[in-house]
């Protein structure tokens, strides 16, 4: 078959029998579907060769490149050894090496790994396990929850109900449990002479205000650390992180560490709450967890709140589960990814990496039409003047004919590559994104 048909045939077919993600079908009229035909390290191939510079690390997840011969041969190995066993009652090995190589990269605080299979379901465990914890040491009345301004944590519904972008969640709202959202860091809030961390600040005043009203009742704080995704790249000072850290001691809320998006070396360290020099009661991780290959998350805990529900009593334990829990695929994929870490020095490479590409975008930063222009590790982000409500779409389409997978969340323009993107790419990436910043 010629290969512009094959495209064009895939395109009406998807169109016919998949509802895509986030997207209002009917825009597809006028907006291509993109097909897919392969892809090999940071880019995107149809059936014709047509090539797609993959800017945003397929929704946040990719880390070392699509097709990474790493990661594939791990995984040609486990195929012929143990695809997926259940994980109650059973084990493996893959999910043993997992939790006990995550656990160390906590510094052994977080010892426990409860596994699910996306974010939202990672959210979820944290917030039931959270709630549980208080009931199973005296305190049911502790159900619920804070987050931030603008904060998003995943879409099913408990997920949903600590999130706060009206775009997702209006909608659903009376489906919804009611939680309270605090200030939030973002420093772009910050008033005119105002540093980022005195900002930080100001915004932990309003949570120490929250809190001190609620905590009788508020079982959690959840966070994104150091930057907020979808609401549009919100970026923020650790010393709101540390605060917090400190208000929830002080105050008996757990404190649950949204890592999803920023774990694995996401904002320059390996944790971004790292960088606040804590540790969180629970931490969410997805995504990057197996570099983009294999849909796996995970909840870590410290060990007194998992003995909080070490009893005789079956109803004490924590009795969730999902039935594709610790695959030994994901896993396996999840231990190629962290040796890749280790073997490659990524934390200490992304560095320089990540100062390559801040210079690169030197111009983007300095152009008249762009402002609040924010690096964190290897995300950047910018707002563009525009008074167009259809820029998001129009951009990602002008970006799709200069071979860039852009998807800008509102007039939020942001990169977030794999840790592979090389200097001939970025050059590519800085100098059309550039470009297209002309009408
Ligand atoms: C993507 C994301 C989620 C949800 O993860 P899914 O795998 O899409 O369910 C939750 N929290 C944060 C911070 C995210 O970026």
């Amino acid at each position: 078959m010629q290969t512009s048909t094959r495209n064009s045939l895939l395109l009406k077919r998807s169109l016919a029998a998949v509802w895509h993600p986030c997207t209002q079908m009917k825009q597809h009229e006028s907006l291509p579907l993109i097909p897919v035909a392969r892809a090999a390290g940071c880019w995107l191939y149809d059936f014709d060769g047509k090539r797609y510079l993959d800017a945003v690390s397929s929704w946040w997840v990719n880390l070392f490149g699509h097709g990474n011969p790493q990661i594939n041969a791990a995984l040609r190995d486990q195929l012929e050894t143990l695809e997926h066993a259940m994980l109650a009652g059973f084990t493996h090995e893959p999910v043993v090496e997992l939790s006990e190589r995550l656990s160390k990269l906590t510094g052994g605080k977080l010892g426990h790994c409860f596994y699910g299979s996306d974010g939202a379901s990672a959210v979820e465990i944290a917030l039931k396990m959270s709630f549980h914890f208080w009931r199973n040491t005296g305190q049911p009345e502790k159900t619920n929850f804070v987050s931030l301004a603008g904060s998003y944590h995943g879409e099913t519904l408990g997920a949903l109900s600590v999130t706060d972008v009206a775009l997702f969640k209006d909608i659903y709202a009376p489906l919804l449990r009611a939680s309270m959202q605090v200030r939030s860091p973002d420093w772009r809030l910050a008033e005119a002479g105002e540093s980022a961390e005195a900002y930080a600040l100001r915004a932990a005043r309003a949570l120490e205000a929250h809190l001190e009203q609620t905590h009788a009742t508020t079982a959690a704080l959840i966070v994104e650390p150091l930057v907020q995704g979808a609401t549009g790249m919100a970026m923020y000072h650790a010393a709101y992180l540390s605060e917090a850290r400190v208000l929830c001691d002080r105050y008996n809320v757990h404190l649950i560490a949204d890592e999803i998006m920023t774990g694995f070396g996401r904002t320059g360290t390996f944790f971004a709450y790292d960088q606040a020099s804590i540790a969180p009661d629970f931490l969410c991780l997805s995504k990057g967890i197996t570099g983009g290959y294999l849909p796996l998350s995970v909840v870590m805990t410290r060990d007194e709140i998992y003995q909080a529900f070490y009893d005789d009593n079956v109803t004490r334990g924590f009795l969730h589960s999902h039935s594709y829990t610790g695959n030994a695929l994901a896993c396996r994929a999840a231990l190629a990814t962290l040796d890749i870490f280790i073997e490659k020095q990524i934390i200490e490479s992304n560095r320089k990496l990540s100062i390559a590409i801040s210079k690169a975008a030197a111009g983007i930063a300095s152009h008249p039409r762009v402002r609040h222009f924010r690096n964190s590790g290897m995300i950047w982000a910018f707002e563009v003047e525009t008074g167009d409500t259809s820029f998001a779409r129009d951009f990602y389409q002008r970006a799709l004919a200069k071979e860039l997978l852009l998807r800008p969340i509102e007039n939020t323009v942001y990169f977030m590559p794999p840790y592979v993107i090389n200097e001939e790419e970025i050059t590519l990436l800085t100098d059309r994104t550039l470009a297209l910043l002309e009408p």
